[in-house]
């Protein structure tokens, strides 16, 4: 541990600095940096206001006299050191849509009752304001570390991570022997489940005019329509009643020569399929029992039910599970037409202990059985880390001093974050499990996505001393 430091002095520093972070993160929070892919220009892969979301944060980097780089609008990074080996810090600075129901205003951020309330004030410009405050904290105090501390910053990271996947990917920057991803809960998450996105071809016949259901592959779908000709809505509606199948709308077409049916499911995220009821599925029930019922040809569409029912993946031959991460889940999210198919977009979650690569392959070869075929696959491998390791118990032991929570343990999760695309490197917080609560918001207000997105200050500053002096020991033990 370095002469220099002690967690008084960090404390008591941290305090006099209190207004001076705020302010710098109130300025970050001005810009509406919403990752756009769709507005790409060059220098600028993800529109042109998450550039100048990393122009300001670098031009604050430089003016602090600290070495930054642009990967090429993808990313960025500002650091401190000279070491060969580095230790990173990876935060990110698109933010999501504001969306709707604010009562603050979303980009001119505002303190009240202990918070600051902003879009993208927490996830996750807050770490990367404290990550770029460490790095001033070292510097102030003359703490020479063996280990560059660089501090990444992402530009896509709530759109899927192309940032930083395409930055270790095509050698962008330079990727630190081992990072800590501020964009999480404390204590340590050790695990992550593999994410095996895919889509799938599926015929359709001659009495299916049209299917469509869901907008994104991670969440579940919460309505299907189904539109089919050669019947009528009561006959319809006759035949799925008998079958048990209930919350489903039928009612002619516009033009009067077919039957449009609504089938109405539960909506939930791809991770806890079980939470939800897939309206997709339960559409292509229907499709079967009228194909079975009434003799309409609606291709193959009745067989995703016989695919996609078993959540687990059972009917593809991939249903699997270990202890550290639970069973293997599966989403189909959307349908629409494409050409004279239908085009599913499906979500996996899978264990630790598997292999992306013989799961598409296993899910290649069973759809076959149903009629289908996979058209396209994207595979983000699993994440872990030994929670035995010294480096985990290094960071646990700081959480636990710092803030006197004993009783939180490291932790497992569904979701991914920067661990899946950058090598060696462990989410750990900012969010403490016992920050105080946003009551003075309405229900719904106050979340990382939601209206009113709140940081509380206190919190936040505890997040900062715990990664300042996780820095200086991991600069030791690595
Ligand atoms: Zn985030």
């Amino acid at each position: 541990m370095s002469a220099n430091f002690s967690r008084e002095e960090l404390d008591h520093w941290t305090q006099e600095h209190r207004v001076q972070m705020i302010e710098e993160l109130k300025d970050w929070v001005r810009h509406p940096s919403v990752s756009r892919a769709d507005l790409a220009a060059p220098g600028a892969p993800y529109g042109p206001d998450c550039r100048k979301m990393l122009d300001y944060a670098l031009k604050r980097g430089a003016e602090e006299g600290f070495d930054v780089q642009n990967a090429n609008g993808y990313a960025g990074s500002i650091s401190y050191g000279d070491g060969a080996e580095e230790i990173g810090l990876v935060c990110h600075l698109d933010v999501v849509p504001e969306g709707d129901g604010w009562i603050y205003a979303p980009y001119d951020p505002v303190e009240t009752n202990g918070f600051l309330i902003g879009r993208g004030i927490g996830d996750n410009k807050g770490s990367a304001v404290a990550s770029f405050f460490l790095l001033q904290y070292l510097r102030e105090h003359g703490i020479k570390l063996r280990h560059t501390v660089r501090v990444l910053l992402g530009c896509a990271e709530e759109t899927g991570m192309d940032d930083f996947a395409t930055y270790v990917k095509e050698g962008l920057g330079p990727v630190p022997q081992f990072s800590i991803v501020a964009d999480g809960g404390f204590p340590v998450n050790y695990a992550q489940k593999g994410g095996l996105d895919f889509s799938v071809s599926v015929p359709g016949g001659a009495d299916l005019v049209d299917m469509k259901a869901g907008n994104v592959r991670n969440a579940i779908p919460d309505k299907a329509i189904l539109t089919v000709r050669n019947t009528t809505a009561d006959a319809a509606l006759a035949i799925l009643t008998a079958h048990e199948l209930t919350s489903v709308k039928a009612e002619a077409a516009a033009d009067g020569n077919a039957v449009v049916l609504t089938f109405f499911g539960k909506g939930g995220h791809a991770a806890g399929p079980e939470n939800g009821d897939n309206a997709i599925v339960k559409a292509a029930r229907g499709a079967g029992y009228l194909a079975a019922d009434a003799g309409l040809d609606l291709g193959m569409i009745p067989q995703i039910a016989d695919a996609f029912t078993d959540y687990y993946g059972g009917a593809l031959g991939i249903a699997a599970e270990d202890e550290t991460s639970g069973k293997l889940t599966m989403n189909a999210g959307v349908i629409h037409s494409e050409g004279d198919h239908y085009r599913i977009e499906a979500d996996i979650r899978f264990p630790v202990s598997c292999k992306g690569a013989e799961i598409i392959a296993a899910i290649e070869s069973n759809i076959a059985g149903y009629g289908m075929s996979v058209i396209t696959h994207h595979i983000a491998d699993p994440f872990y880390i030994d929670p035995e390791s010294s480096i985990v118990k290094t960071l646990m032991s700081i959480y636990q001093d710092i803030t006197g929570d004993t009783e939180s343990k490291s932790y497992a999760m569904g979701g991914g974050t920067y661990s899946r695309v950058v090598p060696n490197a462990v989410t750990f917080g900012p969010g403490l499990p016992n920050a105080p609560k946003k009551d003075f918001l309405p229900e719904g207000h106050g979340g990382a996505h939601g209206p009113d997105e709140a940081l509380n200050i206190d919190a936040w500053l505890t997040g900062f001393r715990i990664y300042v002096e996780s820095v200086i020991r991991l600069d030791d033990i690595l």
